[in-house]
């Protein structure tokens, strides 16, 4: 049942047109998706109001995707195509409204249904596609790619089961299977007309072709079938309807019929079952990588199916001279997860469309270009050469080509320099050999960028220097960012409609338009601070009832809200704020008072499953939490809280409520961030180490704006030499009396010592994080922020500033930067 071979006759399908977009016409529509085709005859459950308000939408998208999907099919067009193991795309149906702009009749059809928008919206699961930021910044890429009109589509994995949600149970993490997709999923369409056939196993056979050509084909291996499924992905506004290409994988017949015939079926139904595991659950891990099998055949699959329907849909749109092939398609690499690509379009080429070695290696290094996301080296993806020869084993063979070929070149720079040899070698050498998957990226790519400035240089300093020195012209910046289509307009439509009503709503589309607050941010604007109190104090508010009902803590609006949302790792030092915690803790305990401000703490955040330390640290923050908010002696002055299941729709209701965006990493480990820019967007104030984008956003917004503390990169790598912590601790009353009380068991659940480890960690002269290093410096910079919350006229004028410049920080700009420097696509109608 291959597409190509299948001579089904295609029927001509018109051009759709634009639907109504009243209300009338929209609530006809929801009515008959209600009866006629979800079947509800009187009453209806609130999850198929969902489903028919969510048809009745993706309608309104269908003309717009046909007319984008056809003109990205035109002969001649290039094309980009961001290959991502994850994207972190969160809730689709209001920010398909806001894109499509047709909220406020969508809201107007539904009240003649009695029925709520908001709650509607709130029956969608999140498409938990992703672990964090590095997922959420492919979501956010596809977002300004629609809205930029740029022809890129984006190939992912549509998982059965997304991230694990998070439950909180006795002050610990549990882990419970998201089956986000039990419902339905309204916003995806299933095309099996094109799927594709992925080789995994078998073996590498030499013939000679009908010419007398030397070649290789991949036998004896066992398919498994990729089914793409579409999802829509609207511009803001602009009639463009992108495509997000997730595959699943499914057994192929004939696998199972060879197994019928012998007559087994309880195996043939297993093999199937084993074929489906491929797409079934997303690894957990951020920054990390955790060697699985099964996740090597997922970058495989990926891999392979996007490129095998890039091809095709290029030879569809009249490709066939392999010499265009670079000229007209561009790869993407979301990190080192789909970079098996590089590999697999030389087999494809050589193999199957049989052009030469050279031939080749030309074509794929002038389309493969690749994004570093992390310097952690325990995130540097390695892959066992004997799992490679298992299960990809052709793929082996042209890395192993690849790499041949390219030692000649390093030796041929560097005669006799076989250090550099042994460190430049794709394979690493060692008790079991690995393969390097950056090593294979770089040579394989014509562009390498790191996500911040720091993080860029870093990278050609650093871990990549090596490369650098033999291609300085491969490696680039570009710093990350946001949409704020999502992130303001959607997430805030208070603060959205306030800034709008003093310079128009042009910013949405044009982020750095929002310069023109700068001159609201003085104080005669009393009317204008006010009203951005309040849009502030009203998100707030909405914050404290989320908080009320997962965590059972009350949380004053007028108390500042002081905030650290992202994934439970060490490096974030989400154990520096606890720290903090606890001193504010022990000094309302002490009476020391002065220069108070009354502070709600809120931390959020998934561990790995199996990271013991950051689980461990997950329950120190329960249970600091547990004491602080049951002390009648404390009372409103410090509330603490761990919201559980953070994901993508409850960062929409925290970013617009936070005062204070905690990103404090140690410097030099967290490559960009943009959980922090989200926050500046909303008129959050940062406290932050001098680190990843914070860099930026301080440039951007003055650092009399920004609250900085800690040690710089460089300075952490000097002090690496000598780190004494227990000095550091000694010498600091206020930090020995912090690690005291938690030595002394005050915060422990009947467990003797259960904090030990972390104390330990902390103590430690080789802690890679270094968190006592910084304690002084952020525990006085909290207080400047305690000083400067005391003047709320002088706090609105720095709020209001952080949004006003906060405009680079769009995606918009990251992505206009990625044509301009990389991809070089035409936007809109152009070829
Ligand atoms: C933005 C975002 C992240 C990334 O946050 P960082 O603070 O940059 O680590 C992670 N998870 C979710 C759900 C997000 O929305």
């Amino acid at each position: 049942m291959s597409s190509q071979e299948n001579c089904e006759i295609l029927l001509p399908i018109p051009t759709l047109q634009p639907l109504d977009n009243d209300a009338a016409a929209i609530s006809d529509d929801f009515q008959r998706y209600l009866t006629y085709h979800l079947g509800r005859f009187k009453g209806c459950t609130p999850a198929y109001i969902y489903q028919a308000l969510s048809h009745t939408v993706r309608d309104r998208l269908m003309p717009h995707w046909q007319s984008t999907w056809l003109n990205h099919l035109q002969p001649q067009k290039r094309r980009a195509y961001y290959l991502s193991l994850e994207f972190l795309i969160g809730r689709a149906l209001g920010n398909n409204l806001l894109n499509l702009a047709i909220e406020n009749p969508t809201q107007e059809a539904l009240k003649r249904f009695s029925a709520d928008l908001e709650q509607v919206e709130e029956r969608e699961p999140d498409a938990g596609l992703g672990n964090g930021g590095l997922g959420r910044l492919a979501a956010c890429f596809m977002d300004s790619c629609a809205t930029l009109a740029l022809p890129v589509i984006g190939y992912g994995i549509r998982y059965e089961y997304g991230m694990f949600r998070q439950r909180i149970e006795n002050d610990e993490q549990v882990e419970e299977p998201d089956h986000w997709l039990r419902e339905g999923n309204p916003w995806e369409i299933e095309r099996a007309e094109y799927h594709q056939r992925i080789q995994f196993g078998g073996y590498s056979e030499f013939y000679k072709d009908a010419h007398g050509e030397e070649r290789v084909r991949w036998v004896g291996t066992q398919d498994v079938l990729a089914i793409p499924f579409d999802v829509p992905i609207a511009g803001y506004k602009n009639n463009t309807v992108n495509t997000l290409r997730l595959w699943k994988a499914s057994a192929t017949d004939e696998f199972n019929l060879q197994e019928f015939n012998q007559g087994s079926y309880t195996e043939a139904v297993q093999a199937k079952n084993e074929a489906e595991h491929i797409s079934m659950v997303l690894y957990p891990n951020d920054s990390s990588e955790n060697g699985k099998e099964l996740r090597l055949r997922q970058q495989y699959f990926l891999a392979s199916a996007s490129l095998k329907d890039a091809i095709r849909l290029w030879k569809k749109g009249g490709g066939g001279d392999f010499k265009t092939f670079a000229a007209d398609n561009v790869f993407q690499m979301n990190d080192t997860h789909p970079t098996i690509a590089v590999a697999e379009l030389m087999r494809l080429l050589i193999d199957e469309y049989h052009l030469n070695w050279d031939e080749a290696w030309n074509i794929t290094t002038q389309c493969m270009a690749y994004t570093n996301h992390t310097l952690l080296p325990e995130a540097l993806e390695r892959w066992p050469v004997y799992l490679f020869r298992r299960l990809l084993p052709r793929l082996l063979d042209i890395i192993y080509e690849i790499n041949a070929r390219f030692l000649r070149l390093v030796s041929r720079r560097w005669p006799g320099d076989t250090d550099r040899l042994r460190r430049m070698s794709i394979i690493e050498e060692g008790p079991v050999q690995q393969v390097r998957m950056a090593w294979l990226a770089i040579v394989g790519s014509f562009s390498i960028n790191g996500v911040a400035a720091l993080h860029s240089q870093l990278l050609v300093d650093g871990l990549f220097h090596d490369f650098y020195e033999l291609w300085p012209h491969k490696f680039n910046n570009k710093t990350n960012g946001v949409t704020p289509r999502r992130w303001v307009a959607f997430a805030n439509p208070a603060l959205t409609q306030l800034v709008s009503s003093k310079i128009g709503d042009s910013w949405i589309a044009n982020l750095q338009e929002l310069e023109k607050l700068v001159p609201y941010a003085t104080k005669k604007h009393t009317a204008f601070h006010k009203a951005w109190r309040e849009v502030k104090h009203a998100n707030k508010q909405r914050l404290a009832t989320l908080v009320k009902q997962d965590c059972n803590v009350d949380f004053n609006p007028d108390s500042l809200f002081d905030i650290q949302v992202k994934r439970i790792h060490e490096y974030k030092r989400q154990l520096l704020n606890i720290l903090h915690v606890i001193h504010l803790y022990i000094r309302l305990k002490n009476g020391k008072t002065d220069n108070w401000v009354n502070r709600c703490v809120l931390i959020g955040g998934k561990a790995a499953p199996g990271y013991v330390m950051a689980k461990r640290i997950i329950k120190l923050i329960n249970r600091v939490a547990d004491i602080v908010n049951n002390d009648e002696e404390i009372g409103e002055r410090l509330k603490v809280a761990f919201i559980p299941n953070y994901r993508v729709s409850s960062m929409e209701i925290i970013a617009p409520a936070a005062d204070l965006s905690e990103q404090i990493s140690t410097a030099g480990k967290e490559a960009s961030g943009t959980g922090n820019m989200k926050f500046m967007m909303n008129g959050a104030l940062t406290i932050g180490t001098y680190d990843g984008a914070n860099i930026e956003i301080m440039d951007a917004v003055g650092a009399e704006n920004f609250f900085l503390f800690g040690l710089k990169a460089d300075e952490v790598q000097a002090l690496r030499h000598d780190y004494r912590p227990w000095d550091i601790a000694a010498q600091d009353a206020d930090l020995k009396a912090v690690l005291d009380l938690i030595r002394s068991g005050h915060f422990n659940d009947c467990a003797p010592g259960e904090f030990e480890p972390i104390l330990n960690s902390v103590l430690s002269a080789n802690d890679p994080w270094m968190t006592l290093a910084d304690f002084r410096s952020y525990v006085d910079a909290q207080d400047k922020v305690a000083t400067a919350w005391q003047d709320q006229e002088h706090w609105t004028r720095m709020s209001i500033l952080n949004t006003a410049h906060s405009g680079f920080f769009s995606t918009d700009r990251t992505m206009l930067e990625y044509n301009r420097d990389i991809w070089k696509l035409k936007a809109g109608a152009e070829i």
